[in-house]
């Protein structure tokens, strides 16, 4: 069946003399392979398109018994030349396609993702946004996109309000520190209350400073272009970053081990 579709190119290989083999990212399809065949030849058909990091529009057919798609036809759309031209961001950029692909989307869930990646890629090459925050933020943002947003209001133990949002003291001192006992269950995707059980006895919870519970909300609600306003003190940082990892590991069976996302 063929298509037509805007896609990014996340990965290119060659094979044979002439001919090139590619990982593309379609808004409306989640991930293809498809061969462009004389693609090193051909500048006609491909024009500048048979490169990573490359958005474009494609058209794709599949061989004659079906079995694998074909690369027909392809036209430039942007080829980020801000990010290629800096190596601290190419590394950022590496790190969120790399998730992008270990999460495996399919045509069900790809489209927010894939707008959500190019709203970063457009950021990320248009301002800063730190090296500790960028990975965090896409990993958290792309996990909520898929139907995984934690309810970060109501405890899931026991159904009540799991802090009070008008009461607490938010001082940066007070707000920052874990002793409020709230916990967040990552098996069960939410917030534990005060006073649902003693956080040291229960090894299902990680502890969670109110901070970090509004932080996660900004996330939730935040495009990527409000990304380079952020800023989080380290303990925050390790915080969310331990728990949107544990998160990652049980709800999409993934986990970043050697510079990569292993399915575990
Ligand atoms: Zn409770």
């Amino acid at each position: 069946m063929e298509f037509t579709d805007k896609a990014l190119v996340l990965k290119v290989g060659r094979f044979r003399e002439s001919d090139i083999w590619l990982r593309l990212f379609f808004a409306g399809r989640g991930m293809v392979t498809a061969f462009a065949f004389g693609g090193s030849r051909s500048t006609r058909r491909f024009c500048g398109c048979l490169d990573q990091l490359v958005l474009g529009t494609f058209r794709v057919g599949s061989n004659r018994r079906g079995t694998y798609k074909v690369l027909e036809e392809g036209t430039l759309l942007h080829a980020f030349p801000g990010l290629r031209s800096d190596p601290r961001k190419l590394g950022l950029v590496a790190h969120c396609l790399k998730f992008v692909e270990a999460v495996q989307l399919g045509s069900q869930g790809a489209r927010p993702v894939f707008d959500l990646l190019l709203e970063t890629l457009d950021t990320l090459e248009r301002s800063e946004v730190g090296a500790e925050l960028l990975p965090l933020l896409f990993k958290t943002k792309l996990t909520f996109e898929q139907g995984l947003k934690p309810d970060l209001t109501l405890c899931v133990r026991c159904g009540r309000p799991a802090w009070d949002h008008e009461g607490l003291d938010h001082s940066p001192a007070e707000r920052d520190q874990p002793s409020q006992g709230l916990g967040f269950s990552v098996e069960r995707g939410g917030l534990v209350c005060t006073s649902c059980g003693d956080l040291h006895l229960d090894m299902e919870a990680e502890p969670l400073s109110v901070g970090a519970v509004r932080t996660l909300e900004w996330i939730g609600a935040s495009r990527p272009a409000d990304w380079p306003r952020l800023s989080l003190e380290p303990e925050m940082r390790r915080q969310l970053g331990r728990i949107v990892d544990r998160f990652v590991a049980f709800h999409l069976g993934l986990r970043w081990e050697h510079g990569m996302y292993r399915k575990i």
